[in-house]
Formats: C-alpha cells, sequence, structure tokens
C-alpha cells in the first residue's frame, strides 16, 4: 500500500497559522511508522508562521485553480499565489511518493476537502474545498479529512 499526504499539523508540527497544531494521535502514528508524509502547503507555499488566516473569496479552491477567486488574508493582502505554489509543493510531494490519498484538515482555505470558510471572515462556513485539497482531486488523489477517515485505513 503506498503512503498517504497528510496534513502537517495532524502530526503535532506548529504550522497553523496561529502557530499551533491539531494533533490526532492516529494520523501522528502513520507519520511515525512511515506510512504517511507530512505536507503544510501554506508553509511550502512560502508563508511564515505565525501569518494572518486567510480564507478564499469569491469561490473555491476549484476557482482559485482557475483563477476565478482569490485568497486574501484578514489584513487584505492577496496570498493566493502563496497558496497555489504551496498546492503544488504538496502535490509533487504526494506523486514522487506515490500517494494515492491524502488525509487533510477540514475547512482550512488549503487543506479543507468538503467545507471552508466564506471568505467574509465571521466564521461561518460554506461547502466547498481548499486549494490543495481541489489541486490533488484534480491529479486522481483521493482526498479525505479527519472528519471522513473514519475506516478509511
Ligand atoms: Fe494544517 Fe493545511 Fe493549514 Fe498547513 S495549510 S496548517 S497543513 S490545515
Amino acid at each position: 500500500m503506498g503512503k498517504k499526504i497528510v496534513s502537517a499539523c495532524f502530526a503535532g508540527i506548529n504550522c497553523r497559522y496561529d502557530q499551533r497544531h491539531n494533533r490526532i494521535s492516529r494520523i501522528q502514528e502513520l507519520v511515525e511508522k512511515g506510512e504517511a508524509v507530512p505536507v503544510c502547503p501554506e508553509v511550502m507555499g512560502g508563508l511564515p508562521t505565525p501569518r494572518n488566516p486567510a480564507e478564499i473569496v469569491g469561490g473555491d479552491g476549484e476557482d482559485v485553480l482557475d483563477g476565478k477567486a482569490r485568497v486574501i488574508d484578514n489584513q487584505g493582502n492577496d496570498v493566493t499565489e502563496a497558496f497555489i505554489r504551496g498546492a503544488y509543493e504538496a502535490l509533487k510531494i504526494a506523486q514522487s511518493v506515490g500517494a494515492k490519498e491524502a488525509i487533510l484538515k477540514e475547512k482550512s482555505p488549503s487543506c479543507g476537502s468538503c467545507m471552508i470558510y466564506d471568505g467574509q471572515f465571521r466564521g461561518v462556513k460554506k461547502a466547498g474545498q481548499g486549494v490543495t485539497a481541489a489541486l490533488l482531486r484534480r491529479h486522481g488523489i483521493r482526498v479525505v479529512s479527519e472528519e471522513t477517515m473514519e475506516n478509511e485505513n
């Protein structure tokens, strides 16, 4: 069975925008056993930690990849290019280890696979996927979240 790609914050790495993590022991164990490779698209795209929280404005990750929506941080900075660069870096790693599946953090503008925030920085979620989740899916990688991974592994 090939390795999986997982959001690095699940493995206890403090790469979230607020320099915290979302550790899930089961996922961290996969990384420790060498069965999963942690990736943080936002860091790999060149953004610092901590960083301003960002949301997708005008659509979701699919639209960002198609040039129809942008990723904007809560100070109004356009960070779209960093998000796209990070998504391609994550894809490159996924392809280099032959990953067929990714377990990514739900609701993140990079990693969200079913839900993201609505782009108005008011804590409201909407259906949609993040930029990295969209790119991985376009390349045939199955993307699940911490909420949908049960019975998957
Ligand atoms: Fe975690 Fe993904 Fe956000 Fe990085 S970009 S902190 S891996 S949810």
